[in-house]
This record gives C-alpha cells, sequence and structure tokens, in this order.
C-alpha cells in the first residue's frame, strides 16, 4: 500500500500516511514530528496534550513507535505495536 498525503495531526504539516491494522489507525511520518501512529478514534480531535512532542521524543529513546490513543479520559500517546 502507498503513503497517501495527510496533513499531520499533531503539527499540521504536510505529512504521509499508511493505514495500519496494527495501530487501528494509521502510520504517520512527518518532517517535523517523525513517525508515530494513531488510532482512528483519536483523529480530528483537537485535543492534542501539550506535551505530545516531548512524549513522543521519550518513547522514541526507549525504542518505541509512539501511538496517539484514545480513551475514556482523553487522548494520551504510549507505546504502540510497530
Ligand atoms: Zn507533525
Amino acid at each position: 500500500m502507498l503513503p497517501q498525503p495527510a496533513n499531520c495531526p499533531l503539527c499540521a504539516t504536510a505529512a504521509e500516511r499508511l493505514r495500519s491494522a496494527a495501530l487501528r489507525g494509521y502510520k504517520y511520518t512527518c518532517p517535523k514530528c517523525g513517525t508515530f501512529g494513531i488510532e482512528s478514534g483519536a483523529l480530528g480531535l483537537n485535543a492534542m496534550p501539550l506535551s505530545a512532542p516531548q512524549d513522543l521524543a521519550r518513547l522514541r529513546a526507549y525504542g518505541h513507535l509512539p501511538c496517539v490513543q484514545r480513551d475514556k479520559q482523553g487522548v494520551r500517546i504510549g507505546p504502540g505495536k510497530a
């Protein structure tokens, strides 16, 4: 499957995304934010945590693919399945 152009849901920069069944959403590659996953349920929410850039960097430092997930409390960023 080919990546499709899409604006990054975190910073709105022009990016690319690939549908990912394992992530139950998409895997984005953004020139600013890097590669991360996002669940379909978390897309379109204008409630991204202010700490998102630091969360992405921290998870990457530990070798995880950061993934934006939605739960009852709202949006959180945790380790996703690559
Ligand atoms: Zn971005």
